[in-house]
Order: C-alpha cells, then structure tokens, then sequence
C-alpha cells in the first residue's frame, strides 16, 4: 500500500485550464498549512453526469470517488470545468461531505458575472480558491459559519462569494489547527 501523505491531493476532472489546481494548491499551503499535491488528471465520472439537467451530479460525483480504493492522500479535492448540481439546488459552486475524503469546486459559474461578462483571471482565480478552502473546511469537519468574514459562511450567489474575504474567522482557524490529522 501506498504511503499515507499529510496533504492535500488535487485531481482535475475533464478539460480545465492547469492554472487552477496550482492556485489552489497555493492556497491550501499559504491558508492551510497543509502540503498541496497535484495528481494526475482524469476523466469526468460519466456515472454523475444527469442527462435531465445537462450537469453533473455532485453527490453522486463524490460517492463515485470515494468508492474507489484509497490511494496516497486522505483527503482530496478534484477540480472540474462542467457545472455541477445537487437535487435541491439549479447549480452548486462545490461540495463534499463533513469528515469526506473528496471534495469538489466547479469553476462553471464562477468564471461568468451576472451579466453573461467574463470576470478578470484574478475574481475567477480568487473564487475558486474560497471555495476550494470552503470545501476542504468542510473535509476537516468544519460547519458553517455565521460570521460573514470568514469562508466557513455559506454562500449563495456569487455576490455573497465576493463579499466573503479570503480568510477563516479566529474560531474556524483554531478549530482546522486542532482537526488536520
Ligand atoms: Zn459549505
Ligand atoms: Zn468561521
């Protein structure tokens, strides 16, 4: 079996630019403290993808992913182009589940504003880094948060995501120290 590794993989699924998973990965090391590892790239699961919304299903995503063997890392995020959904939601920007091994971040919505306009790299590189940190906040157990300033807050919209600054208030920080293995 392979080694267990103390940090985070990132895995992108289908076509994405390869500039997103080294944000995040610099991200989950400058806020995180944790090691970042990009993984090699794999198809999207066709098994998640519902042929009703034309999106893919991101509870069905995740359980494909974590009923595969374990591999290296504990835990892991997979990065993905194609607009992902849950039943109950039209769109989600990410998810995972509280104590997962994988998460998700979709860059689909977040790489348009309201008007249909492209954002500038920065706002698409900025988004995807707090919900790529939102989500793996989740992996470590974390649950939402009321304070507004910090990235543990649930976001609606883009609007809200944009307002939220690229930080976890003291008492999520704390909480990730003591929770990462
Ligand atoms: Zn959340
Ligand atoms: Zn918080």
């Amino acid at each position: 079996m392979e080694p267990i590794h103390k940090g985070i993989g990132i895995v992108s699924l289908g076509d994405l630019s390869p500039l997103i998973p080294k944000i995040v990965a610099a991200h989950i090391e400058s806020y995180l403290h944790l090691d970042a590892d990009i993984l090699p790239a794999e198809d999207l699961p066709a098994a998640a993808y519902s042929r009703q919304r034309l999106q893919y299903d991101a509870g069905k995503m995740i359980a494909f992913l974590e009923s595969r063997p374990p591999t290296g890392h504990k835990k892991k995020i997979a990065l993905l182009a194609a607009d992902l959904f849950v039943p109950i939601f039209s769109h989600v920007f990410g998810e995972s589940r509280q104590g997962g091994a994988w998460a998700l971040t979709s860059v689909f919505r977040l790489e348009r504003q309201k008007n249909g306009s492209i954002p500038a790299p920065e706002t698409l590189y900025e988004r995807t880094a707090k919900v790529a940190l939102h989500e793996i906040g989740h992996l470590f157990c974390l649950v939402h948060c009321d304070d507004p300033l910090c990235l543990m807050h649930f976001s609606g919209g883009l609007s809200d995501l944009d307002r939220t600054p690229l930080q976890f208030c003291r008492y999520c920080a704390q909480y990730l120290r003591e929770a990462k293995f």
